[in-house]
C-alpha cells in the first residue's frame, strides 16, 4: 500500500517569498505606516478584551459594519475573510466546477491562475495592450465565446499599476454571463471604484483587502462586496470561523479611526509620487535604461530594458528588496529614507553600467 499525491498538487511548492534580515523591504506593497501610539493603545485595549476560549463571531458582524461604514455601504452585502487570497480560494471553490473555463489577464496578480488550477478549471490568458491599457473588447469576446464561468482581475492593476475606467468595468460586467470578480486591492489610491454600485449587477463580485491602503498586512483581514444572493452564497461556503477574534477586534479597532486611515492613504500616495518623480528623474539621467509606469498603486513599475535582474541583485547586496519580474522592477512606495535609498542604490547601478 503507498499513498500518493493527486496530480494537480503533486508538484506544487509552498509560496515562499523572499524571507531573511533586510534593511529596507520594498517588494510587497504593504504600508509603511505603523499604528501611532494613540491607536496603539486602543489596539491593545481591544484585544485585552477577547474572550479566548470562545470561537469569534462566524459573520464578525461588528467587523463587517465596521467596514461597511468606512466605505458609506451597507453591511448586508460584506463578508469577512482571512485576507484577499482566501476570498479568492473561498469563491473560486465554490462557484466553479472542475473543467470550467476562467478568463483572465496578464500581466496580472498570479495567485488568480494557480487557484483556478486547484479547482481543476481551463484559465485563458488574454494579454494586455502594450500600454498595460485593458483590451475591454477582447476581454468579452474571449468571455462568451468560451462560455466563460468567471472572470477575474486587479483594478489598479498589480503588477503594472496602470488601472481600468470604471465606466469600461461596467461595459464589461453588463456584457458577458460571466461572473465577474473585481479585485479593488489598491482602489484606495485610485477614484474608479464600482463599491458604489455593486447591487445593481448580478455577476459582480468586489474583493477589497487591508493589507495595503489600510495599513493590516499582518492580521490578515480581506472583504467580499456582492449582491445579496452572492454574499449568501459566500457566506454560506466559507469556513465558519475564518476571520480569528484578534483581527475581528484590531480590524474593528483600525477600521473606525476614518480619518486617520484617510491620511495614512494621502501620506502613501505623497510617497508614491515621489518615488515615481525620481524614478523619472533617473529615467532623464540615462536616457533608454529605464522606464516607469505613470502609478495608479502604491508602487512604481520600471522596466529597466535587460537589467532588472542584475539591479534587483545589486539592490538585494545592499539589504534592498524589491520585486524582481521579468523586465521589470516593481517598487513598493516607501518612507522618505527608504525611498531615497532605493533610488540612490538604482542611481549607483546605472552610472556604474554607464561608465
Ligand atoms: C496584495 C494583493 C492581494 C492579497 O491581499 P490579502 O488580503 O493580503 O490576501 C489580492 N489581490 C491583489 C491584486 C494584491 O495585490
Amino acid at each position: 500500500m503507498a499513498f500518493e499525491l493527486n496530480k494537480k498538487v503533486v508538484n506544487l511548492v509552498p509560496y515562499d517569498p523572499i524571507c531573511g534580515d533586510y534593511r529596507i523591504r520594498l517588494d510587497a506593497n504593504e504600508s509603511f505606516i505603523l499604528p501611532d501610539e494613540k491607536l496603539m493603545e486602543k489596539i491593545h485595549k481591544a484585544i485585552d478584551e477577547i474572550k479566548y476560549n470562545r470561537y469569534p463571531d462566524p459573520l464578525a458582524k461588528k467587523l463587517c459594519k465596521t467596514f461597511a461604514e468606512f466605505y458609506s455601504i451597507d453591511a448586508d452585502f460584506v463578508t469577512a475573510c482571512n485576507g484577499s487570497d482566501e476570498s479568492i480560494s473561498v469563491i473560486m471553490n465554490a462557484f466553479l466546477q472542475k473543467g470550467d473555463k476562467i478568463v483572465n489577464v496578464s500581466p496580472d496578480f498570479s495567485m488568480y491562475k494557480f487557484y483556478s488550477s486547484i479547482v481543476e478549471c481551463e484559465c485563458i490568458t488574454v494579454e494586455k495592450n502594450e500600454d498595460f491599457t485593458f483590451d475591454i473588447d477582447k476581454i468579452i469576446k474571449t468571455a462568451n465565446e468560451n462560455k466563460a464561468r468567471l472572470i477575474i482581475f486587479s483594478n489598479p492593476c498589480n503588477p503594472s499599476s496602470v488601472g481600468c475606467k470604471r465606466e469600461e468595468v461596467k461595459r464589461l460586467i453588463k456584457s458577458v454571463d460571466s461572473l465577474v470578480i473585481l479585485d479593488e486591492a489598491y482602489m484606495d489610491f485610485w477614484n474608479q471604484s464600482l463599491l458604489d454600485e455593486f447591487n445593481d449587477y448580478d455577476n459582480l463580485i468586489i474583493l477589497r483587502t487591508c493589507s495595503k491602503a489600510l495599513t493590516m498586512a499582518g492580521i490578515r483581514l480581506g472583504f467580499c462586496v456582492a449582491n445579496k444572493t452572492l454574499t449568501n452564497a459566500i457566506r454560506s461556503v466559507k469556513s465558519p470561523y475564518n476571520s480569528n477574534s484578534i483581527t475581528q477586534a484590531i480590524g474593528i479597532a483600525v477600521l473606525e479611526e476614518k480619518e486617520y486611515l484617510n491620511a495614512c492613504v494621502e501620506k502613501v500616495i505623497k510617497s508614491r509620487d515621489e518615488l515615481y518623480s525620481e524614478m523619472k528623474k533617473l529615467e532623464k539621467d540615462f536616457p533608454n535604461m529605464l522606464f516607469s509606469v505613470a502609478p495608479n498603486t502604491n508602487f512604481v513599475y520600471t522596466n529597466f530594458m535587460g537589467k532588472a535582474k542584475d539591479i534587483f541583485e545589486y539592490l538585494k547586496k545592499d539589504g534592498i528588496i524589491v520585486r524582481h519580474m521579468g523586465e521589470y522592477l516593481r517598487i513598493t512606495a516607501g518612507t522618505d529614507y527608504e525611498n531615497k535609498e532605493v533610488v540612490k542604490g538604482i542611481r549607483e547601478y546605472l552610472e556604474k553600467v554607464k561608465a
